[in-house]
């Protein structure tokens, strides 16, 4: 791949764009197997035509950046995504999927493959202490996560695809709202407007703690799977002197912390790798008169696959029933935010395997999954697919940190990896 695809006359985006491009393409190309590349040493930009206001990728993802919005709240976002891909004749545009969502649909001429690609919207309830030019302007809320980037790595991707269609197949770009709080790709998936059933899915994550641009990939799961459980004792309140009086919940919830914690095993590389959070614990009233006759206990559980996440949960939910049988105590669960595994699908990996090959895109195995959830996981349980980091900086600030910033420069590759994979599965499939 050369940089010249990126100088076609009538692109939809600015010279400074293109210009933009062209000189990370270049480092890219020439400099790929330099671990960090560098933004500074590209020329200044120059406008010479706008398009949508921006006049380059880092200008678009800064915009976002500025303008974060919570899960479910996306709509300054979608409208903004949507106001840019209508510049780009050759995709139809389907609006409110799942919520705010969009999928941007390139058809080819031939029949072939559906590749779908997913960048996630929402950002976070985390007060920015970063100071770029172009910090969030909303207090309390900021892209903590870089959504704000993938984001604009599918807007790339679409200028792409338009500027060098796919001979044959469709490609979708699944633009997902709400990822943070895992209702976005549940919600995708249930809206009746989301007809499509891909062939193959693909998505990334950015990763600090990785050299810059790198692919991080592995074979079988890549995010954990991952359930929060409450559990709700009901019992009966009495005076404080005479607790025989009534159903105190303090010693059931003791002995079912501790039975529930006999099932961690935090040993990564380990197949019943499990981790028992607790998050949240509530009992009785600031009332020193009354024995407590209600608490709650909020754990997360995390595990590598699916099938263990089911079996621990319900494990936990017997142990509980027992502990509060015991006691006479009227026992309520409640799951929410369940995150599935990403579990890769072999075809899937062959696939990325290829392009990276091919491109000679440097990367690396993981070892184990990630212990964080990502809701791609739903799609990749419904669907052939794969989920992968590209690095972010080994030493960029973490996911969810205040200071966290994503890096533009791995824009441009994960553009192309994207990009590469579609066409690598047209090719194979
Ligand atoms: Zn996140
Ligand atoms: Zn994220």
């Amino acid at each position: 791949m050369g940089s010249e695809i990126w100088l076609e006359s009538g692109s939809l985006f600015t010279t400074s764009y293109t210009r933009f491009i062209q000189c990370h393409y270049e480092f890219m190309i020439a400099d790929f197997l330099i671990p960090e590349l560098n933004v500074l040493n590209c020329p200044p930009m120059k406008t010479t035509r706008e398009t949508g206001g921006f006049s380059a990728l880092s200008e678009i993802r800064h915009w976002f950046h500025q303008h974060p919005e919570l899960s479910q709240q996306e709509s300054t976002t979608s409208a903004k995504v949507v106001e840019i891909l209508s510049e780009i004749p050759s995709l139809q545009i389907h609006r409110n999927i799942g919520g705010h969502g969009i999928v941007a649909e390139f058809i080819s001429k031939s029949p072939g493959p559906q590749i779908m690609i997913r960048g996630d919207m929402d950002a976070l309830p985390i007060h920015e202490t970063g100071t770029p030019d172009y910090k969030s302007k909303t207090d309390g809320v900021m892209h903590a996560c870089g959504h704000d980037g993938h984001t604009t790595i599918l807007i790339a991707l679409a200028q792409k695809l338009h500027e060098q269609p796919v001979e044959s197949g469709s490609v979708l770009l699944l633009f997902q709202p709400s990822e943070e709080n895992g209702h976005g790709a549940q919600a995708v998936l249930n809206d009746e407007k989301f007809i499509w059933k891909s062939d193959f899915v693909f998505a990334l994550h950015n990763l600090p703690g990785y050299e810059r641009g790198k692919v991080v990939w592995r074979n079988g799961s890549f995010t954990a799977s991952v359930i929060s459980v409450i559990f709700k004792l009901k019992g009966k309140t009495s005076h404080a002197g005479e607790p025989e009086n009534g159903i105190n919940p303090g010693r059931a919830m003791a002995e079912m912390m501790l039975k529930f914690l006999e099932h961690h095993h935090d040993v990564p590389d380990s197949e019943d790798f499990a981790v028992i959070t607790p998050v949240y614990q509530i009992m009785g009233d600031h009332s020193y008169g009354i024995s407590a006759g209600y608490g709650e206990i909020h754990l997360t559980i995390r595990t590598w696959t699916e099938n263990t996440l089911q079996q621990l949960t319900r494990s936990l939910l017997e142990d509980a029933k027992v502990i509060c049988a015991k006691y006479d105590i009227k026992l309520e669960t409640e799951t929410l935010q369940h995150f599935r595994a990403n579990e890769n699908n072999e075809e899937a990996i062959e696939i990325l395997k290829s392009v990276l090959t091919k491109n000679s895109f440097p990367n690396e195995i993981r070892p184990y999954p990630f212990k964080w959830g990502e809701d791609f996981g739903l799609f990749t349980q419904k669907f052939k697919g794969a989920m992968f980091g590209v690095g972010s900086g080994k030493n960029h600030p973490a996911l969810h940190n205040p200071d966290y910033d994503f890096p533009d420069e791995i824009i441009p590759v994960s553009t192309e990896i994207f990009y590469q994979l579609i066409k690598q599965t047209i090719r194979e499939k």
